[in-house]
């Protein structure tokens, strides 16, 4: 019988119905207090509690995001508006207050409140770990779509993984990468709120039956399969000033309530506990893995669990908007897969519609074919995903007889285009043949998509004649270019707040939001007083970054006077550090023979993890820091020249690094980096590049023009065709400078008292099949490196092409990349929130 007392009449209102909340200061100081001293209980003083402080502000800005994410997502429902799914393994987000803050408005009412009670905001921001849930530029692309989407004011959901250790902390030892377990959420996290009431179950290992159903028709079932829960974890996503607020869905995996219980009914509870510990392994870690696949199981089970779980998600949500009629469904949903990683996506929605709800194989297929969009991010062969059939048949048995019919019908239509090729067919089938059959991960992506996108002109280019070349020919209406950005809220207005500040005396803030405003800035490199004051900035920055090394590793210091040199970004050899420190080797050579007439005082800062795997890029950093020692204890060297290796990079340390920067180091192989981001966040702060033809630096250099950029080596066509006699050896023997380089590297120069460590880096470089021929590269670098030198040395020259660099980077805002995308594929209505 239900309790009386609890049966009310009709309620006078709602209980979410709530008074707006207020942004001045006063309100932020109370609110502020009572979430100190009520909430989180303490009555010690704010200065000696930084990190309650942080945290008590955070909830206060949490509560005015709450409430415009209620709205925004009230009105997409009311809207009935058609969306767009992000799916992706990484959202390398970074921190989150500051950023909340700039895209809320409140920025200067929050600080002149916490002013008010004796708290440096700066220091509070400081306080929170950055949430490192990406390895590099895949994983901060994602976090930066997402904040141009709400910006945009598009219906966008990203969907990713709660990872429980995100992206290792690094730290040097005697010159060597050592990774730390990144327990991020040690401390909890504000930002997020569970939604257990959306859990979902997934399946995993198990086998396939075919069953009759209740109106007669024959359905596969998976069964006996291990379940697992997938717990829902969001974060609040703020649109810049426009009440939009979009979310951020992680999935946690939990073990299943039930899945303990059999094996406690049997005895075994200490076993059942164990088993859930099994379970919660899948988003136990991010594989710290860039530009490279490593095939493990575990990951595999992470890949379906994020498609599957999301898939569910949205199934369900539609379900509960228009019932069990799927005809509308891919006039109103469309998923964007961040490169082939959440691409099983596509085999889950096709077994979700037709074994879950009932549909045919054409029905469910025309469906799928019609929702997903993939782009792709590489053209490495290395990181070019592949799944042995027999782990696939093992961990996902329905998901592996899905993709054999999925390629049953694509090798007839491939057949029915190009009668008798046989070679083609084997060339093109999602199913590589070999001693083990293998899932081609990229094939059934592009298969199942209805677009398929690269990141960069060039990159996009080379899929269509090179690796998708077949599938080009196929389908050439499929394929298309959407050069990456970066968004101009996190990569300029936050992380440079004087010279944002200039920029807006100068022009307006129109530019925060269209970055082509940008532009206005042109005439003023010509304004005496313009550019002092834009060096002045620079030149603080360099400060700024300074202070922030000599707290963190005592040694030599960086002379701000210095030209600030930076290749920050993942270690890898088609990165070419190695080019980099080659050049550094080439500098303390010339000071040691005397040759230094108009010398330019230089500081090299090299940043960024290996995977722990890699053992040549782990190398490289050894050499890195050694040839840091050797340079900067030599008394000779002095302040001409200074190298450092920066640890632990990550997107709050590039917050710090990018206002700093002169020069951008941009020297990948060409034809290797699909796109790069790193150099537009450099470009957005004014600093120069030095580049290769490769990725998005052509558009970078034909944006600013070939006077403001530093252009050497090999084009990607010279590249292919000079690798058939590529011969490093004679290039050294006819190269002085390059033969005292070597010379000093293969005499152990660096490697005194440790034998023999660099042989092998050595050796790649001199090796006739070097896939990135670094060797072939180096006279052409060091002559840019000369330019680089004499353009400097004018200072009015060179603040006058800082400034047209910033000027010129308005096409690198995410803002544009997300039109052309919408545009082009995605096809959403702006959705305006109407608030309060
Ligand atoms: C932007 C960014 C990257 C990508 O840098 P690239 O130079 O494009 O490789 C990687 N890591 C972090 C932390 C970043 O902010």
């Amino acid at each position: 019988m239900p309790n009386k007392r609890f049966i009310l009449s009709k309620p006078k209102s709602s209980i979410t119905d709530v008074a707006t909340l207020g942004v001045t200061k006063e309100d932020f100081i109370d609110d502020f207090k009572q979430y100190y001293v009520h909430s989180l209980g303490r009555d010690e003083n704010f200065r000696s509690s930084p990190f309650y402080a942080c945290e008590a502000l955070s909830l206060a800005i949490r509560d005015r995001l709450m409430e415009r994410w209620k709205t925004t997502h009230k009105t997409y429902n009311k809207m009935d508006s058609r969306r767009l799914y992000y799916l992706s393994m990484e959202f390398l987000m970074g921190r989150t207050l500051s950023n909340a803050m700039l895209n809320l408005g409140v920025t200067d009412e929050v600080t002149r409140a916490m002013h008010e009670l004796g708290i440096v905001i700066e220091e509070l921001v400081d306080r929170e770990l950055d949430a490192g849930l990406g390895n590099g530029g895949l994983g901060r692309l994602a976090a930066c779509f997402i904040d141009s989407c709400a910006t945009l004011q598009l219906p966008v959901v990203g969907y990713g993984l709660r990872y429980e250790y995100g992206m290792f902390t690094q730290t040097i030892v005697n010159g060597e990468q050592i990774e730390k377990p990144d327990h991020w959420l040690r401390y909890g996290n504000v930002w997020e709120v569970e939604r257990l009431e959306y859990s979902l179950r997934v399946k995993l290992g198990g086998h396939t039956e075919i069953q009759t159903d209740e109106q007669g028709r024959q359905r596969v079932c998976w069964i006996s399969t291990n379940d697992v829960l997938a717990v829902p974890f969001d974060t609040p996503i703020p649109g810049f000033k426009n009440n939009t607020v979009n979310i951020l869905r992680l999935w946690k995996a939990v073990a299943t309530e039930e899945f303990n219980l059999d094996e406690f009914n049997a005895g075994g509870y200490a076993e059942s506990v164990a088993a859930k510990v099994t379970a919660e392994h899948i988003t136990m870690v991010l594989y710290p893995n860039d530009a490279n696949e490593n095939g493990k199981e575990l990951r595999l089970r992470q890949q379906y669990f994020l498609a599957s779980a999301s898939l569910q998600d949205v199934i369900a949500h539609w379900i509960r908007q228009h019932g069990h009629d799927f005809s509308n469904f891919a006039k109103k949903n469309c998923f964007q897969l961040n490169d082939t990683h959440p691409s099983i996506a596509i085999a889950e929605l096709m077994r979700l519609l037709m074994d879950v709800h009932g549909l045919s194989w054409t029905a469910a297929w025309g469906i799928t074919g019609q929702t997903m969009a993939y782009t792709n991010h590489t053209l490495l062969p290395e990181a070019l995903e592949k799944w042995p059939v027999q782990l696939m048949r093992r961990l996902l048995p329905r998901l592996m007889e899905i993709i054999f019919e999925i390629n049953a019908h694509f090798m007839s239509e491939v057949a029915a285009r190009w009668p008798g090729d046989r070679a083609r067919l084997s060339r093109m089938s999602i199913i590589e043949e070999g001693t083990e059959q293998q899932v081609r991960m990229a094939y059934l992506a592009i298969v199942g998509s209805f677009s398929v996108n690269g990141v960069a002109q060039l990159h996009s280019q080379l899929l269509q004649q090179g690796l998708f070349r077949d599938f080009y020919e196929l389908w050439p209406y499929k394929f298309n270019n959407k050069t990456n950005g970066v968004t101009p809220r996190r990569w300029l207005a936050s992380c440079n707040p004087e010279l944002a500040a200039l920029i807006t005396e100068t022009i307006g803030d129109g530019w925060i939001t269209h970055l082509d405003d940008l532009k206005k800035l042109e005439p003023y490199a010509e304004d005496a007083g313009f550019r002092n004051r834009w060096r002045e900035i620079k030149q603080r920055a360099k400060q700024r970054l300074a202070e922030y090394k000599r707290q963190q590793q005592e040694g030599t210091d960086l002379s701000p006077e210095a030209l600030f040199d930076v290749q920050v970004k993942r270690i890898h050899e088609y990165k070419r550090q190695i080019l980099n420190v080659l050049h550094v080797i080439h500098l303390y050579d010339r000071i040691k023979r005397d040759e230094t007439q108009n010398w330019v005082a230089r500081c090299v800062l090299i940043g960024g993890k290996a995977a722990p795997g890699y053992a040549m890029a782990k190398r490289t950093i050894k050499l890195i820091n050694n040839v840091a020692k050797v340079v900067n204890s030599d008394p000779d060297v002095g302040d001409k020249l200074t190298l450092f290796f920066l640890p632990d990079y990550r997107v709050s340390g590039m917050e710090m690094i990018c206002p700093a920067a002169d020069l951008s180091e941009q020297i990948s192989t060409a034809g290797k980096e699909a796109s790069g981001t790193g150099n537009m966040k450099l470009m957005m702060n004014g600093a120069l590049t030095i580049g290769t033809l490769d990725g998005a630096n052509i558009e970078i250099r034909e944006e600013v023009g070939d006077e403001n950029f530093f252009l050497f080596g090999l084009t990607e066509e010279q590249i292919e065709a000079r690798r058939q006699h590529y011969d490093p050896v004679a290039i050294i023997d006819q190269d002085e400078d390059l033969q005292r380089v070597m010379n000093l590297l293969e005499s152990g120069h660096f490697n005194q008292f440790e034998p023999g460590i660099f042989d092998e880096l050595i050796a790649s470089i001199k090796s006739k099949y070097d896939p990135w021929m670094t060797i072939a590269d180096f006279r052409s670098y060091i002559d840019a490196q000369k330019r680089v030198e004499t353009a400097y040395q004018d200072k009015d020259h060179w603040t006058r092409m800082s400034i047209l660099n910033c000027a010129n980077s308005g096409k690198f805002s995410t803002d544009r990349t997300i039109n052309d995308y919408n545009r082009d594929i995605w096809k959403l209505e702006p959705v305006p929130v109407q608030y309060p």
